[in-house]
């Protein structure tokens, strides 16, 4: 299904203009209009689902084909040294378009600021009370 109201429904099927770096019957990349480093691109469903929970498990794994060929092409393109895939779910995680999409960020030895966190320290409990919280019944 698609969503008339959503911007990234109105760019994967072509009714906003971007610059697009692929596509396909599925999916479209383009640039991001607000870029963390030269080449940063998203990876977009034309299908709309809001976030992972909604996007099916095939999709999954057509989006990360997608990467792939993606990150093959930037290293070759570009001559970046790395590079960050960023997928955001929900406004505490940071996500401002409710439409599911995988952020490409090509990396260079330029210094610049990686997206990080400052690290935790749990003891041993903690992380198995974690781990039996996530994989219990
Ligand atoms: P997120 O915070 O994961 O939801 O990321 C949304 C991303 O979409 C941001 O990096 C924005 O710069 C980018 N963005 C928003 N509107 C557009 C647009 N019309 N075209 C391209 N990128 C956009
Ligand atoms: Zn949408």
């Amino acid at each position: 299904m698609r969503d008339e109201k959503c911007i990234f429904c109105r760019i994967a099927n072509g009714e906003i203009p971007s610059n697009t770096l692929y596509e396909d019957d599925g999916y479209r990349v383009i640039l991001d209009l607000g870029p963390a480093s030269k080449g940063h691109a998203l990876i977009l469903p034309k299908e709309h689902y809001a976030d992972l929970y909604e996007l099916p498990e095939e999709a999954g794994g057509e989006v990360m084909r997608i990467a792939k060929k993606m990150a093959v092409r930037m290293k070759e393109k570009l001559g970046c040294t790395g590079l960050n895939l960023v997928q955001n779910n929900g406004e505490s995680a940071g996500q401002t378009v409710r439409h599911f999409h995988v952020h490409l960020i090509p990396r260079y030895d330029d210094g610049s600021r990686i997206a990080g966190w400052t690290p935790g320290n749990p003891s041993e409990e903690e992380l198995a009370r974690v781990r039996d919280l996530i994989c219990g019944q």
